[in-house]
Order: structure tokens, then C-alpha cells, then sequence
């Protein structure tokens, strides 16, 4: 008999998160034909995004719509995760390693009285099973781990920009089923303590800093919230998300929804532009997985060097223009 992959997917408003068709990209590393892959979707008026999920590979989808379910809130959602997989039984269930994965990760584990694998950026599979890679010591160092029961049912978060995306956009998923069979949860139990009423999203930009695959960020050499404007040209003309360090944040220069760093959000673009930033432990531990760093420092002894694949020494002001105007013109 073969395993039974889980993803519990995320959804931002109507919409699949990426993280999530990333997760189904991991499922597609590690699943055979045997397999069975199964989604849960929690959320509000979610139809979209269940349509949008319901494809070949995926054997079902198990559905919570209920207004209740709107915004993530940890007792209704992990509610609905624990319905889920004591009746799906999955062997591996999969997260984003996001707010809503991280909270809801540790619960399950725990319920489930098994293992939790954390931040996992590569698998490896072998004979028999799988290790899984992540970072340790504020990415400093990596690890790999492996399962040891395999009877129980394991929890994995994945970090977000580290997977190929499965299903739709990406590698295909195992397995000959064409429409997913839907399975409905009832309605959270009404012993709830707590509901989320609103939330009150404060804007980093318009994409996503741990989706974004290009990242322009500021550090305190930006030397006041106008020093962002050139970052956020660069960043227009590149379709990317501008971040900042913890020092321009508490300089005032930006909001703090833009830290990326140990205490900030952890980022993986595909090109990060570090300018006026210094290269702190704390904001390489938010950034240093990076594919390409390219790194705008004044000071040729600035530590952000020794890892930047690409560096400039010359004033942010200076140079972050003429990038901008060479970009734009090679992509016109
Ligand atoms: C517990 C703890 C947690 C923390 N968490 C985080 C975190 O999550 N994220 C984070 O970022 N920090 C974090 N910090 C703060 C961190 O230690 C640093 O203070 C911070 O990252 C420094 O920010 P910076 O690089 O912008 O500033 P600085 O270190 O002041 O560097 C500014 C750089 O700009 C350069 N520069 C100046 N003018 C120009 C110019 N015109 N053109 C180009 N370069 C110029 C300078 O040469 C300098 O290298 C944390 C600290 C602690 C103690």
C-alpha cells in the first residue's frame, strides 16, 4: 500500500497561496504511483480556490467553508487539521513554513503524538524514505533529518521559494485520477474560545516579501524614508517587493511589515539586493539563502560582502539609478 501525502493548503483571501502549490511540488519529489495525495482547504467562500486545486494527481480535496474559517485563527483552524487527519490518516502531512504553518504545524505534531520537521528547504529520497534539509543557527549551518517511525503520521513545513510548484504550473503529481474526489467538514465546534472578528492588514507592497523573486532592500545608508524611493523604482521595474534591515525600521525610514532578519521575515528570492546594509548575523539569518545576492555598501569592509555573489562598493544613490535605468531598458 502506498503513503498518503497531505497538504493542508493557505490561501490569501480567495486565492492558493504559492507556498501551497510549492508544498505540492515537495509531495511531487517524494510521491509514487501508488500514492494518494490529499489537500485540505480552510476558508471562506473558497470555491475558486478549491477549483483551482481540483487537479490530475490530487485523488481528494477536503473542504471547511464556513465564515468562521475567514481569517486564520489557531483553535478553528487546527479544529478543522485535526478532523482532517484523523480521518484522512495521511503519513506526511505538509505546511508552508508561514505564520498560519508554524502555529498550526506544532499543534498537529502534537496531537498526533509524532515528529515535526521544520523549514525544510531540500528532500532527498532514498530507498525507504526521505531526509529533509534546513538551516540551523540563523542559517549558519544545515541539517538533515530523517523520520524514524515510519508508522506514524510526520508533519513537515517547507520553507516558501525553495520547491518547484507542483500540480498546475509545475511538475506533475503521481497517480491517474483526473477529478479529485471532495469530502465536506462540518462546521467548527461552537466551544470555540476565541474569533477573529477583522484583521487589519498593514501593506508591505503588492507582493508578497517571502514569495517575491526579486527583493530590493534598504538598510540604514538609505538615510531617511525618501532614501527608499530609488529602491522601490528599482524594485517597480523588476516586479519585485522592496524589504529593509531592522535598523531602517527603527530609524522610522519604514514600516516594520518590511524587516527581513532573524526577528523579520525570512526571505528566499532569486536575486537580493542589499543597499546601504551592513550584513548583521541577525539580518543574514533572514537572507542569506538567497540565490544572488548583490550587495551596495560605501564601506569595501562591510561584512554583507563576504556574502554577496555580486558587490558594488559606491553610493546607493548613485548606483541604484543607473540599475534601474539599465534594467528598464533592457526589459522595454
Ligand atoms: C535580538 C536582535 C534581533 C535583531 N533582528 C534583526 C532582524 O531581524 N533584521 C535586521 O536587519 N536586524 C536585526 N537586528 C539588528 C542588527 O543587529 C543590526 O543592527 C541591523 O541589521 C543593522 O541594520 P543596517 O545594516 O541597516 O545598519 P548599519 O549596520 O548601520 O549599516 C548601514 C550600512 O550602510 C552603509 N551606507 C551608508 N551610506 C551609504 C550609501 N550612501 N550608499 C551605500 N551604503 C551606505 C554603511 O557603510 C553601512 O554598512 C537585531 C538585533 C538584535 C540584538
Amino acid at each position: 500500500m502506498g503513503r498518503r501525502f497531505a497538504v493542508i493548503a493557505e490561501m490569501r483571501g480567495h486565492q492558493v497561496r504559492q507556498v501551497t502549490w510549492e508544498a505540492l511540488g515537495a509531495v511531487a519529489q517524494m510521491a509514487k504511483d501508488e500514492d494518494r495525495v490529499i489537500v485540505l482547504v480552510i476558508g471562506h467562500a473558497i470555491g475558486e480556490a478549491v477549483d483551482a486545486l481540483s487537479l490530475p494527481g490530487i485523488h481528494m480535496i477536503v473542504v471547511a467553508d464556513n465564515d468562521r474559517y475567514q481569517y486564520y485563527e489557531a483553535e478553528t483552524y487546527f479544529a478543522a487539521a485535526r478532523t482532517f487527519v484523523d480521518q484522512e490518516k495521511p503519513d506526511i502531512v505538509l505546511l508552508g513554513h508561514t505564520a498560519m504553518g508554524r502555529d498550526l504545524a506544532p499543534m498537529l505534531a502534537s496531537h498526533l503524538q509524532s515528529g515535526q520537521i521544520s523549514d525544510v528547504i531540500s528532500i532527498e529520497v532514498y530507498e525507504g524514505g526521505f531526509a529533509f534539509q534546513r538551516p540551523i543557527y540563523a542559517g549558519k549551518a544545515f541539517e538533515t533529518k530523517r523520520f524514524t517511525q515510519a508508522s506514524k503520521c510526520w508533519v513537515l513545513t517547507i520553507r516558501p521559494n525553495n520547491f518547484p510548484l507542483g500540480g498546475q504550473a509545475g511538475a506533475l503529481l503521481p497517480g491517474a485520477i483526473t477529478v479529485p474526489e471532495r469530502r465536506f467538514l462540518p462546521e467548527p465546534p461552537p466551544t470555540l474560545r476565541s474569533i477573529v472578528r477583522d484583521v487589519v492588514t498593514k501593506m508591505s507592497g503588492s507582493i508578497d516579501l517571502t514569495e517575491a523573486k526579486i527583493i530590493v532592500s534598504g538598510g540604514r545608508g538609505v538615510k531617511s524614508p525618501d532614501g527608499f524611493k530609488p529602491l522601490q523604482q528599482l524594485a517597480l521595474v523588476l516586479n519585485g517587493a522592496v524589504g529593509a534591515t531592522r535598523g531602517a525600521c527603527d530609524a522610522g525610514y519604514c514600516d516594520y511589515a518590511l524587516q527581513i532578519g532573524q526577528t523579520g521575515k525570512v526571505v528566499t528570492p532569486e536575486v537580493y539586493f542589499a543597499c546601504g546594509i551592513s550584513g548583521s548575523i541577525q539580518h543574514l539569518a533572514g537572507m542569506n539563502q538567497s540565490r544572488v545576492i548583490v550587495a551596495i555598501n560605501t564601506d569595501p569592509e562591510a561584512p554583507i560582502f563576504e556574502v554577496a555573489d555580486y558587490g558594488i562598493v559606491g553610493d546607493l544613490f548613485e548606483i541604484v539609478p543607473l540599475l534601474t535605468a539599465e534594467f528598464r531598458k533592457l526589459l522595454s
